[in-house]
């Protein structure tokens, strides 16, 4: 049998072009080589976010606010959503003047956003941040959302709909013949598809590359813990303006608290399909601690209830792949979402759908074209503000 269109992840870029695809009338196959939001779309952070976005990504992210409040009636299933607001806190006045200047950008770019100068006013609308901080900046319509219940909602509402989606099954590499996909190899054999999209996260370069398409991604470890359940006390997401902090609290109490990155270098082949399966560095998850507590004092006191690693595909400008020009007909990529792809996981779906059905989406795609990379770029620095 061959399928019209196999997507290869089952994480919120893989799930929501299934459900995309299914409204239109497509029956996609969803193929994940572990469970659904196994990787990224698990360990993330879960914010929400337009402010302090790069400009080619804003009407992205301000489709996906418009789209997340509405969600979860959409799909009949839980999201978590909820828009609290992001505040990027200053501690200092050369940080205070870094706000300031992702204030000015946003505001130009349209979107409301205040500058609090007074730690007083901070603390006003956020009580339980530390009166020692400077100032902030607070984006009204930012907020979060629970990564899970979210995946795990676009993937039934797209089976509802006709899309099938196998867990447990590894694409070991991708088909093609003169120049066109023709499918992809699994341990089972060759599934046959007209068109494959691959939302694969850190192994989207491996799997197109024996194609000669060329994703430079590095992988950036970032390490998350998460305390027990608490009484709510914060609707915000907070980050720093350093970009290297960043925490919330989850709708069930609990506070989700990410940062202090670096690179990984280990074999992508060594990370076993559980959650938890990245190990963390506990020196920087101490630092990151440390971090926290000048932020938000009563992390002193909060018992942490699980620590996990989280690895991000870091592209070298900071902005994803969205690409049907792959040199070969049929191949659709989605990947190097540098650590925010979780907030515009709604319309990377639209997106991609878009893309394998030959329609064009309704925006710019022309700054996340695969051919803008050349070899001799690095890699832009995470910055995490949820
Ligand atoms: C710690 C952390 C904090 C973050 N914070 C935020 C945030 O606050 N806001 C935000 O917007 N974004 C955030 N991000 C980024 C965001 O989580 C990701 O950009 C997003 O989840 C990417 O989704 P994805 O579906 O493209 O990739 P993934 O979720 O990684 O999904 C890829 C899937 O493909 C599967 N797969 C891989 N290879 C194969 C294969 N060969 N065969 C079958 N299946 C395969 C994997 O198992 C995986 O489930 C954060 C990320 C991390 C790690």
């Amino acid at each position: 049998m061959k399928h019209d269109i196999v997507i290869i992840g089952g994480g919120i870029s893989g799930v929501s072009t299934a459900y995309e695809l299914a409204r239109r009338g497509f029956k996609p196959l969803v193929l994940e080589r572990s469970s659904l939001a196994a990787m990224a779309s698990g360990w993330t952070l879960g914010g929400v976010r337009q402010s302090g976005r790069h400009p080619a990504e804003l009407p992205l992210a301000l489709a996906a606010v418009q789209r997340w409040p509405g969600l979860a009636e959409e799909l009949e299933g839980e999201t978590g959503y909820r828009q609290g607001g992001n505040l990027r806190i200053a501690r200092t006045p050369d940080e205070a003047l870094r706000i300031q200047q992702v204030v000015e950008a946003t505001r130009a770019a349209g979107i409301d956003i205040d500058y609090l100068p007074m730690v007083d006013d901070v603390r006003k609308v956020a009580p339980v941040i530390s009166p020692g901080i400077h100032s902030a900046s607070l984006c009204h319509t930012d907020g979060h959302a629970e990564p899970v219940a979210t995946v795990t909602a676009f993937a039934r509402a797209a089976e509802r709909l006709g899309a099938e989606i196998r867990t447990g099954v590894e694409v070991t590499g991708l088909s093609s013949t003169g120049g066109k996909i023709d499918g992809v190899r699994t341990a089972d054999g060759v599934i046959s598809a007209e068109t494959v999209v691959v939302a694969a996260g850190i192994y989207t370069p491996a799997l197109v590359g024996p194609l000669e398409v060329d994703i430079p991604i590095t992988v950036t470890l970032t390490n998350v813990y998460q305390t027990v359940s608490l009484e709510p006390q914060l609707d915000q997401v907070i980050g720093v303006a350093t970009g290297n902090l960043a925490f919330r609290q989850q709708i069930d109490g609990k506070f989700r608290l990410t940062g202090a990155n670096t690179v990984w270098e280990h074999d992508l082949r060594s990370i076993q399909t559980s959650h938890d399966s990245v190990q963390p560095v506990l020196a920087n998850l101490v630092r990151l601690h440390g971090v926290a507590i000048e932020v938000l004092p009563s992390f002193e006191m909060m018992r942490i209830n699980r620590v996990w690693g989280g690895l991000i595909d870091q592209s070298p400008d900071g902005l994803p792949v969205y690409s049907a020009d792959t040199g070969v007909d049929g191949l659709v990529v989605a990947a190097g979402f540098s650590g925010h792809g979780f907030g515009i996981g709604p319309v990377t779906g639209q997106i991609l759908a878009d893309l394998a059905t030959g329609e064009t989406p309704p925006f710019d795609l022309d700054p996340f074209r695969i051919q803008r990379f050349t070899s001799t770029e690095t890699s832009a620095p995470v910055e995490l503000h949820g």
